[in-house]
Formats: structure tokens, C-alpha cells, sequence
């Protein structure tokens, strides 16, 4: 239970970009805290100054966050206010403050949301693809075969699937999800939200892969990737029937022979059923039949 003469741990979200959507509620934060933990605190220090205020900062970045958050849950239990905010949009999604936010309340302090911009939410509301529900998948691993094996997982996932990726990156990852996730599903990629140079382009993901690929893409700046869920397996109910056909078609013969067959007997796209065999020859010892 939270005690009366604790401080709060405010979570305040800072702009992706444009500054005015910092929000008044958390300027005010910022300005009345005794002391802001900052991913990067020349970074937010630009902020701040841009908005005259002049509280404190300290560093917590990935690399010492497990090392100082005892210290700013002691300052939390005498009495101070915190805030904790990162380098652009909302701490902890895709950023670190998981390990003081999970302290602070395991120690009974209150823990306030003070919510703003979130690149993933912002590329959702303009992508025209379903928000009911939607998987938001961070960054994906760089390694091409880690990468590969985690679009795999995600091929007969029905949810619009969002993904942070660094531009560099981005070619390479269209490339494997049109591999892994067949070429003619919808997406999105919103680059520089909020920015300047913002550009929201869709099409199918073999459409976005040629513009990336051609000259007329831009690769600076910051990405979200928004994915069309898989609408061959959509109703529940099919996905569990494909994975027990895999499943009893794998206790009696290898992955590439179970995947000719769950092809014939599905109609269903190759590269899906073979992917979804490994995931499930290496997750699960063959069902008995
Ligand atoms: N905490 C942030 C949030 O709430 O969105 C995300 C931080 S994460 C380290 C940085 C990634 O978020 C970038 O690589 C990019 O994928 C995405 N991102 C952040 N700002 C963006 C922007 N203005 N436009 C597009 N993507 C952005």
C-alpha cells in the first residue's frame, strides 16, 4: 500500500519528434519533480531547456538502470517525486525504466502514467489495417536466421502485427517477411512521424520492399512497420485443425514430405506450412496418434 509521505514515480512521455505534442500535464511534471531519470540526459536536457525548465537530471540507461534504480526507490520512500522519461516517446516500449518501474511498485510507491506519443500507436491509428487486436513485436533480431525464425512464429499470427526497425535494417527485414510471410499481405511503413521528412507509404509488402528498394526511398530517419495479420488462417479454429495436422503428419515422416502433404490436403501456402512445421518439429515432440 502507498504510504502518505512517499513520492511518485511519474512515467512521462516525451514527443517522437514534433515538440509540440508535448502535452502542458507533462511539462508540469517535469517542472515539479525533484528529479527527472533520463535515458539520455543531453538529450533531454535540450527539452527541457526548450521549455525553461530546470529540474535535475540523472542518467538511467540500459546499461546502469539495474545499478542505480535502489537508489531512486530510496529517494522514492523519503519523500521525493520522480519522473522517469526516455529519449523520444513512451517509457519502457522499446526503452528502458522496466527495472524501476517494477521495483518502485514492489516497493508500494505509486506509479502515474503521464501518456503522450508512442510511434507504434501513432503508425496503428493511420494504418488502415485492423486495431481490434494487434501484436507489437519491438525490434526484431538482426541476425538473419534468429529474424527468419521469429517471422516464422508469427506467420499464421491473425493480429496486424507492428514492428520497430532501424532503416538500415529495413530492406533486409521486407525481404525475409516476404519470404516468411508471403508477399501480397498489406503493410505500412511510417518513417519520420511527427517529422519534417514524415512519410507514410502501404501497399503489399513485395510493393514496399520495391520502394525500398528503389532511389526515390529516403533511408534516414526512424521506422514502424505495420503487418496485415494472416487472414488464411483466420478463424481459430482452422489454425488449431493445421497445427494438430502438422503435428500428427510429423510423428510419421520428415518436415519437407508432412509439408507436400499438408499442402495437398489444405491448399494452403508452402513456405507458411513449412515454416510453421519447423517452428513445430523443434517446440514440440511429435503427438502420439
Ligand atoms: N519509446 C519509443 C516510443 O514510444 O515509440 C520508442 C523507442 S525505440 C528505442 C525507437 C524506435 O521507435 C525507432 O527505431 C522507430 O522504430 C520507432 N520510432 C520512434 N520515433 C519514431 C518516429 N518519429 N517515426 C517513426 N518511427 C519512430
Amino acid at each position: 500500500m502507498t504510504k502518505m509521505n512517499q513520492g511518485i514515480l511519474y512515467v512521462v512521455a516525451t514527443p517522437i519528434g514534433n515538440l509540440d505534442d508535448m502535452s502542458p500535464r507533462a511539462r508540469r511534471t517535469l517542472a515539479e519533480v525533484a528529479l527527472i531519470a533520463a535515458e539520455d540526459t543531453r538529450h533531454t536536457g535540450m527539452l527541457l531547456s526548450h521549455f525553461g525548465i530546470r529540474t535535475p537530471l540523472i542518467a538511467m540507461h540500459e546499461h546502469n538502470e539495474a545499478q542505480k534504480t535502489p537508489m531512486l526507490v530510496e529517494k522514492l520512500l523519503a519523500g521525493f517525486s520522480l519522473a522517469l522519461v526516455s529519449d523520444a516517446g513512451t517509457p519502457l516500449i522499446s526503452d528502458p525504466g522496466f527495472n524501476l518501474v517494477r521495483a518502485a511498485r514492489a516497493a508500494g510507491i505509486r506509479v502515474i502514467p503521464i501518456p503522450g506519443a508512442c510511434a507504434l500507436i501513432a503508425a496503428l491509428s493511420v494504418s488502415g489495417l485492423p486495431t481490434d487486436r494487434f501484436v507489437f513485436e519491438g525490434f526484431l533480431p538482426s541476425k538473419a536466421v534468429a529474424r527468419r525464425k521469429r517471422l516464422a512464429e508469427l506467420a499464421t499470427d491473425t493480429r496486424t502485427l507492428v514492428f520497430y526497425e532501424s532503416i538500415h535494417r529495413l530492406k533486409e527485414s521486407l525481404s525475409d517477411m516476404v519470404q516468411m510471410l508471403g508477399g501480397e499481405r498489406h503493410s505500412l511503413i511510417a518513417r519520420e512521424i511527427t517529422k519534417l521528412h514524415e512519410e507514410i507509404c502501404d501497399g503489399t509488402l513485395t510493393q514496399l520492399l520495391d520502394q525500398v528498394e528503389s532511389d526515390s526511398f529516403a533511408i534516414q530517419g526512424e521506422v514502424v512497420l505495420v503487418v496485415a495479420g494472416d487472414t488464411q488462417f483466420s478463424p481459430a479454429e482452422t489454425t488449431l485443425d493445421i497445427e494438430r495436422l502438422l503435428k500428427i503428419l510429423l510423428t510419421a515422416m520428415p518436415v519437407k514430405q508432412a509439408v507436400v502433404l499438408a499442402v495437398k490436403i489444405t491448399g494452403l501456402n508452402k513456405n507458411q506450412l513449412y515454416q510453421k512445421a519447423l517452428v513445430l518439429s523443434e517446440k514440440n515432440p511429435p503427438e502420439e496418434v
